[in-house]
């Protein structure tokens, strides 16, 4: 197959569509990116400053080896495209571990993972004078302007404004194919990857995959003196300043999606912060944080928090017949699931969409293409959309 001939549209230009696009362009494959938007990131990838580093397990779990293989991945990327010349951003985030949980759990994962120096060591958080792992590497960072920057090396053929209302395979010439109607012409592509974010409810394919919007608002507060010179978390997390600005974020919230802002949280995140790190904030003005400007936008989240990778299972196509379903019960058979073959889904970046998503468009690239597995198949599993299909079979959520 000569994939320079080949045609991909990606839909969404948050962090995700830009992340596949680059995975494209190093395949040379044809791209069209199209967003319902006016620009790119201004939905979850709209922060003005957001977090990098890897999630960790006391012990190795496919969640905690794929998010350190991300943040890894996102490093070499980061260095072989000289993003630091090119994006703001400020090295180096301190992981509070001031709770006997915390310090057992990250003190153990950096012996666990094996995880060299260079990437996590332990040390003492000046400001709070607790344990803590200190990432060197690890990055407070503009994802509008990281975004930005990846779409520059990508270099696809973006259409703005433009909305991606349905698609389906079809056959062209005898070839299999995509095609796309959108708010502004129908695109016929040979690959179809997609990244909606929470807006893929939308999409009537997709409205079996068991993804959640959660809301999340953040705080933008002027630099303050004295300031951090790292990023620090400690459940919530203050950004060093980046252009004059400093971020304290973000609430978590499932249930109640209001866009308006929660002046009450704002008050919250800030108290919080002034318990947490006394010898920072005691030296700052007193500030009223309900004056602060706020954002409110939304995480897309899977049900079991780890993204969703992979290419898209064509649920309309599995057999239900009661003699199929009752072979399977009897463990007879196992669940065959059909896919759309060319059509691929990076959603469900949850709260880590910034340190995942260039290493999860690399797999979903690949796999799509075919190329090699590049992952070991307990971890590929954990990405798949298609681990939930049992799961929602058994409990008659297919039926
Ligand atoms: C408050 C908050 C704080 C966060 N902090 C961090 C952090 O510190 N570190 C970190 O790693 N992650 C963080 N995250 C998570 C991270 O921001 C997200 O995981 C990531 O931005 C998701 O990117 P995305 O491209 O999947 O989605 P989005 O950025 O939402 O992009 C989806 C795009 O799809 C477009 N779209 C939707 N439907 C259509 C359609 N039908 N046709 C065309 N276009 C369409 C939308 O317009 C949008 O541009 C945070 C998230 C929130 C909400």
């Amino acid at each position: 197959m000569n994939v320079k001939e080949k045609t991909a549209v990606v839909v969404g230009a948050g962090i995700a569509g830009a992340s596949i696009c680059l995975s494209l362009k190093e395949r040379n494959i044809k791209t069209i990116l199209i967003d319902s938007d006016s620009g790119p990131a201004k939905h979850a990838s709209g922060n003005p400053i957001g977090v990098v580093y890897p999630f960790l397990t006391k012990h190795k779990t496919a969640e905690s080896e794929f998010s350190l293989a991300a943040f890894q991945y996102f490093l070499s990327i980061w260095e072989k495209f000289h993003l630091k010349d090119l994006v703001p951003h400020v090295d180096g985030i301190y992981y509070l571990m001031d709770t006997k949980e915390t310090y057992d759990r990250y003190s153990h994962s950096i012996i666990s993972h094996q995880i060299p120096n260079h990437i996590a060591k332990e040390s003492v958080e000046p400001f709070s004078n607790s344990p803590a792992l200190f990432f060197p590497e690890g990055k407070s960072v503009s994802p509008v302007d990281l975004t930005k920057q990846i779409l520059i090396l990508a270099n696809p053929r973006i259409e703005y404004s433009c909305k991606l209302l349905t698609w389906e395979e079809s056959k062209q010439n005898s070839k299999l194919q995509i095609l796309c109607k959108t708010s502004n012409e129908e695109i016929h592509c040979d690959y179809l990857f997609l990244s909606q974010g929470y807006q893929f409810t939308e999409d009537v394919h997709l409205n079996w995959v068991p993804l959640k919007k959660v809301r999340g608002q953040i705080l933008q507060i002027p630099e303050q003196k004295p300031t951090n010179k790292y990023g620090i978390l400690f459940g919530d997390y203050i950004t060093p300043p980046i252009a004059g600005y400093q971020v304290l974020g973000a609430t978590f919230d499932e249930f109640k999606l209001e866009q308006e802002s929660r002046p009450e949280e704002s008050e919250l995140m800030w108290k919080t912060l002034l318990q947490k790190l006394p010898e920072l904030t005691s030296k700052w003005e007193p500030q009223n944080p309900r004056l602060f400007s706020t954002r409110v936008s939304y995480r897309t989240q899977s049900q079991d928090r780890s993204p969703i990778v992979g290419k898209l299972p064509n649920i309309s196509k599995i057999d239900l017949s009661i003699k199929y379903q009752n072979a399977l019960r009897s463990g007879e058979k196992e669940m065959k699931i059909p896919y759309y073959e060319s059509v691929g889904i990076l959603n469900g970046l949850g709260s880590r969409g910034l340190t995942h998503s260039l290493y999860s468009a690399e797999i979903l690239v690949s796999s799509i293409l075919g190329e090699p597995n590049l992952l070991p198949e307990k971890i590929s599993k954990s990405l798949r959309p298609d681990r939930f299909l049992l799961r929602m079979w058994k409990r008659d959520q297919l039926t």
